[in-house]
């Protein structure tokens, strides 16, 4: 039962070789060329022991949970628990009865509009979100708006990308009950500071909630310290399988938040006449959950564990450090998103040629980046561009990689001109 617990002390030494090797998509090519995968921020690749939990799941444990009396149900439960357990340590949660398994960030988000969202805001309630949101945490709240009579409130961002702090204070008003933010910004690499807006919206008793989903696998996130009451992210950006994802919530507030669907697992028990939800965290689990997917996720954690935050960061930066200034040097480029504190995120458009034609080249040399809006459309009209392409770091990445990356915009440059 507790071989799953954070129990590693020591830290592998930061060996790239040896991590990629780790990857196994890393080593394969495309268009016979090696492939170099620039879309981690769309989503994450696994490593060997994330893949592992998965089969060995599978081929030895497969089950359902709770409901079993028999062995395998057992086993299921006890590891779909622990990496419960994992996740709470991961992001210093108090108690495993605030960590809810999602399908991922946007059900998470989805989840507390309509239970908490729905009970305990009123017309004329305002919800402050920043300008930089992924449409995940805007159509939530525009739905929410339209049934309630809410209103959004967008705190602004400069040129560089940057929320306009100043603008963020003005905006704060008797009432502001709730404030939504991104951590970091997937078209831009933004990192907000979420603790300065935290503090500010507890100081007036509004309800706060962080959208990590592209801050959870750069850096340590301890919902202790950032005193958030809900914090969301998904597994497949953290080197876990898709289909899984995490709320944590205060307990006070989970305790008082009604059910956001209803079905089995979620009840303790059922009459026609009347129904008893279950204990967190089950009351917001209804139905068969991504039993896989949660031990996945607890696998690609201690994964990461064993790695550290510390090598993480450091790699992440060198890389966006060098592919920053190399990509800088090129005049026809223009790099959206420079705010002061960045992730490796790197969103740029070039003169006379489309993203989507940019990203077609570089696919032909082997190269996986995303162009588009990345689901952050009045981030586009902010900076009044249609799509950006975007290369987007892991620290499985290198700095090879970036060379043979810039070397193939060079050529589309050059057949664009
Ligand atoms: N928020 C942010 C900042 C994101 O980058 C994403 C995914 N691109 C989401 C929310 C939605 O995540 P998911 O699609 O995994 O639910």
């Amino acid at each position: 039962m507790d071989k799953l617990i954070f129990d590693i002390k020591e830290k592998k030494n930061f060996d790239i070789n040896l991590i990629r090797k780790e990857f196994p998509v890393l080593q394969r090519t495309v268009y016979d060329k090696p492939l170099i995968y620039f879309d981690n921020a769309a989503t994450t690749q696994k490593p060997i022991p994330v893949l592992d939990t998965i089969r060995n799941f599978y081929s030895k444990v497969n089950s359902n949970i709770h409901r079993g009396v028999h062995y395998l149900s057992d086993s299921a439960t006890s590891e779909y628990e622990c990496a419960r357990r994992i996740v709470k340590d991961f992001i210093q949660a108090e108690q495993e009865q605030e960590i809810i398994y999602t399908k991922g960030t946007t059900e998470a988000i989805n989840l507390v509009v309509h239970s908490y969202g729905r009970k305990y805001l009123n017309p004329g309630d305002e919800i402050l979100i920043t300008a930089m949101e992924h449409h995940a945490n805007i159509v939530p709240w525009q739905l929410l708006c339209e049934e309630k009579g809410c209103v959004l409130r967008i705190i602004p961002m400069d040129d560089n990308g940057d929320l306009i702090m100043e603008e963020f204070d003005k905006l704060f008003t008797e009432k502001t009950k709730f404030l939504s933010v991104v951590h970091v910004s997937n078209s831009l690499g933004t990192v907000n500071n979420v603790k300065y807006m935290i503090d500010k919206a507890r100081a007036i008793g509004a309800v706060t909630l962080v959208d990590a989903a592209q801050s959870i696998q750069h850096t340590q996130i301890s919902v202790k310290e950032l005193q958030c009451d809900f914090l969301v992210f998904s597994g497949h950006k953290i080197y876990a399988p898709t289909g899984i994802g995490v709320l944590f919530g205060r307990r006070e507030l989970l305790e008082k938040m009604p059910p956001y669907q209803g079905g089995g697992d979620m009840i303790r028990s059922v009459t026609f006449e009347k129904t008893i939800y279950n204990d967190l965290p089950w009351k917001f689990e209804a139905g068969t959950p991504n039993i896989a997917g949660a031990i996945g996720l607890g696998s690609a954690l201690r994964y990461l564990h064993t790695i550290g935050f510390e090598a993480i960061k450091k790699q992440e930066d060198e890389l966006l450090e060098y592919a920053t200034e190399k990509v800088a040097e090129i005049k026809e480029i223009r790099i959206i998103g420079t705010a002061k504190e960045k992730t490796s995120v790197l969103s740029f458009v070039l003169e006379n040629a489309h993203p989507h034609d940019v990203g077609t080249l570089l696919d032909r040399d082997g190269i996986a980046i995303r162009t588009g809006h990345h689901c952050t459309e009045p981030v586009m009209r902010r900076f009044g561009i249609p799509a950006t392409s975007r290369a987007s770091f892991a620290f499985y990445n290198t700095k090879e990689e970036i060379d043979i990356f810039v070397n193939s915009i060079l050529k589309v440059i050059n057949m664009f001109s």
